[in-house]
């Protein structure tokens, strides 16, 4: 084989295809129950949306990004993430809505240059939603509620809310440089990545994996946040217990994104191991601003499809449709090709789904294919049905047979199928 796909990539097809679909119908629709309407952004934008905003010292700028040049020499890059692209978009195009939430979701695939590994992909796709216009700590409990519900829906158990909050331009410089004191007493112990980056965003030691003993001697965020930080933080965790949504408040929580304002949260698989984030999310108060506009609060999450799908309980795993079709034509001879196809057109008109054997294979493995596709019909269009101008049509189901006229094929099969 000359050429395989790119390393941390897949192939979808057949069944597993099916269940993607099947997924992707289902959040989209539980998005379409919260009122959230679907946004289709480029999957490249400018890479300059992506540096701005994300943050120059984040793991997804500094190593994980697909960047390149077009023809003109513009600075281009496959989307890491959603929520930049999104904001973009809604600056651009006008979208908000005055005085309310604007409300979208998305699904598509994202790009990060990352070691491949279980639950984690170069090309990987995200459900998302993002609500823009409010800095009301019940968008966030909505958000928040939303993003659990999908693991309801897929009747996952035993997963972790890890919520805390990030604060604000008004209190982050304080902390931040208290965080930059207590670095510079401990730099000897940090990793390497760590020991550089610490001075441009000390903040940033929080997503590190392996300075774990070093975090948990630090001071957090949520000691030293402003009063309308504290007030948000306090009406969210009221709320979500109010909806008697449980989570725990985790004070290292940050995110590896820059724009997070207040609000971060993360939903743990705790069977997972290393990839154990199957959602997360955060208030991004501060990215409209980011983007060039004015001020214009948000918040919102994204969910790993590959991840939720991985992971899917086999229980609820119910009443996918793996049939490839509802009629399939069975031709023994080429000269039944023409009423096959014709018939399987009138048959599609009506809504159903019809292939026919076009392989010219022999009669017993056509109905072989036709018993595997999942078909509750097969019709045959051989020279005696031509010369008595009838279908033989089988029941894959009771292994009945009989005779219909061509002209009543369609009427009959509809009827047999209610
Ligand atoms: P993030 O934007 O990094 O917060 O990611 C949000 C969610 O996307 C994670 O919780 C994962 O479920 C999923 N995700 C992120 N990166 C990857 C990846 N490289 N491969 C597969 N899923 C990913």
């Amino acid at each position: 084989m000359k050429y395989t796909r790119p390393r941390g990539t897949q192939d979808l097809f057949g069944d597993s295809m099916v269940r993607w679909r099947w997924v992707e119908d289902k959040l989209a629709r539980l998005a379409a129950s919260y009122g959230y309407s679907e946004i289709r952004t480029p999957i490249f934008e400018m890479s300059d949306l992506f540096i701005r905003t994300v943050g120059e010292a984040t793991d997804i700028v500094t190593k994980e990004m697909y960047a390149f040049k077009d023809r003109k020499g513009r600075d281009l890059t496959l989307r890491p993430e959603n929520t930049a692209p999104v904001m973009r978009a809604f600056i651009e195009n006008g979208l908000q809505r005055s005085g309310g939430v604007s409300r979208f979701f998305y699904i598509g695939p994202m790009f990060r240059y990352d070691r491949p590994q279980a639950g984690r992909y170069r090309q990987f796709h995200q459900f998302g939603a993002e609500a823009i216009g409010s800095d009301n700590p019940a968008v966030d409990a909505e958000i928040i509620d939303m993003s659990l519900k999908i693991y309801r829906t897929f009747e996952f158990q035993g997963l972790e809310i890890r919520l805390n909050s990030v604060g604000c331009p008004a209190c982050r410089p304080a902390y931040r440089q208290i965080l930059g004191s207590s670095l510079e007493n401990l730099k000897g112990e940090l990793c390497d990545d760590c020991a550089q980056r610490y001075a441009v965003n000390p903040m940033r030691i929080f997503d590190c994996k392996e300075c774990g003993p070093v975090k948990a001697r630090l001071p957090v965020m949520t000691d030293h946040l402003c009063a309308d930080c504290s007030e948000h933080f306090a009406s969210l965790q009221r709320i979500l217990r109010e909806m008697g949504i449980s989570f725990v408040h985790d004070p290292l929580l940050v995110r590896g994104l820059d724009y997070y304002t207040r609000t971060a949260f993360e939903i743990l698989h705790p069977g997972l191991g290393g990839q154990n984030a199957l959602c997360g999310g955060g208030r991004y108060d501060g990215l409209a601003e980011d983007c060039g506009a004015g001020r214009v609060p948000a918040i919102g999450f994204s969910a790993g499809i590959e991840r939720l799908l991985e992971n899917i309980p086999d229980k609820a795993v119910v009443g996918i449709d793996f049939s490839k079709a509802d009629i399939f034509f069975v031709v023994p001879q080429k000269e039944g090709y023409a009423r096959a196809m014709n018939l399987a057109s009138q048959l599609r008109d009506r809504g159903m789904r019809v292939e026919v054997d076009l392989s010219g294979r022999a009669i017993k493995k056509q109905i072989k294919a036709a018993s595997e596709s999942g078909a509750s019909h097969a019709v045959f269009t051989g020279i005696e049905e031509l010369r008595e101008n009838a279908a033989a049509v089988k029941n894959l189901g009771s292994g009945e047979q009989c005779r219909v006229p061509f002209a009543d094929l369609a009427a009959f099969l509809e009827k047999e199928r209610e």
